[in-house]
């Protein structure tokens, strides 16, 4: 794959005024993310001023999380319909800080995966094993089963050519990143447990993506691009980033 996508997750950070900073700042600097797909995921209440600002860019928007269900009586919860009726491309799913604050588990996230493609809307399928589980040798085992979940709920076909992010629990949000290496090596145990034929997942590292680090895991065979959290909150660092998906 050549084009590489660079999707920022802001998580629960920003207001009006930051949002509009932000995305002005990368509009201004876009030249340095030339040819790199890019997308911002900010919060909820944000996604209708974020689609606003970057009409007639090419930087896409996404949500962080949807509910199952289309409508009704879930108080709280955003549909994918509503993410698609305000201009949403993208949504993560499954992102670990879901899984282990939120309590869900890889069948509901499956569910969650099934509702954005119905909408029409991109899953950024989230897969990765906690520090325990790699220091137990179970890492394979554990973005198996994972990616198995969506599998089953929703067949062959939906993943493979999908949208997957590596995120190894412990380098997320820590300042640990995990190695080139290691990242290829999950890259490519992924990409060989769900690409079909010509179709094959664009596979994203997430956890502590920095500049200094970008440009050696964009350069792996597997790695199509990043998922990056804190350091998307900073233009600067975030079209950094981008410049090193360049080469
Ligand atoms: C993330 O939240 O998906 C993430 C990768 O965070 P960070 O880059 O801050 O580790």
């Amino acid at each position: 794959m050549s084009r590489k996508l660079v999707v920022g997750n802001w998580k629960m950070h920003g207001s009006r005024a930051q949002v509009g900073e932000l995305l002005e700042a990368l509009k201004a600097g876009s030249a340095r993310a030339q040819g790199v797909g890019v997308a911002v995921c900010p919060p909820f209440p944000y996604l209708a001023q974020a689609v606003g600002l970057l009409a007639g860019t090419d930087i896409g928007v996404g949500a962080q999380n949807l509910a199952v269900e289309t409508a009704g009586a879930y108080t709280g919860e955003v549909s994918g319909e509503m993410l698609a009726d305000v201009g949403c491309r993208y949504v993560i799913v499954g992102h670990s800080e879901r899984r282990t604050l939120y309590g869900e588990d890889s069948a509901l996230v499956a569910r969650k995966y099934k509702a954005a493609t119905e909408q029409g809307l991109v899953p950024i399928l989230c897969v990765g094993e906690q520090l325990s589980e790699r220091e137990a040798g179970t890492t394979e085992q554990v973005v198996a089963a994972q990616l198995d979940a969506v599998l089953d709920l929703c067949g062959e076909a939906a993943l493979a050519s999908a949208l997957i992010a590596y995120e190894p629990v412990w380098a997320i949000g820590t300042g640990k990143v995990a190695t080139p290496e290691q990242a290829q090596a999950v890259h490519a145990f992924i990409r060989g447990r769900v690409a079909r034929g010509a179709d094959t997942p664009t596979l994203l590292y997430g956890g502590s993506v920095k500049p200094d680090n970008a440009a050696g895991l964009f350069v792996q065979q597997d790695v199509d691009g990043g998922l990056i959290g804190g350091a998307s909150l900073d233009a600067d660092h975030f079209l950094a980033i981008c410049e090193a998906a360049r080469s």
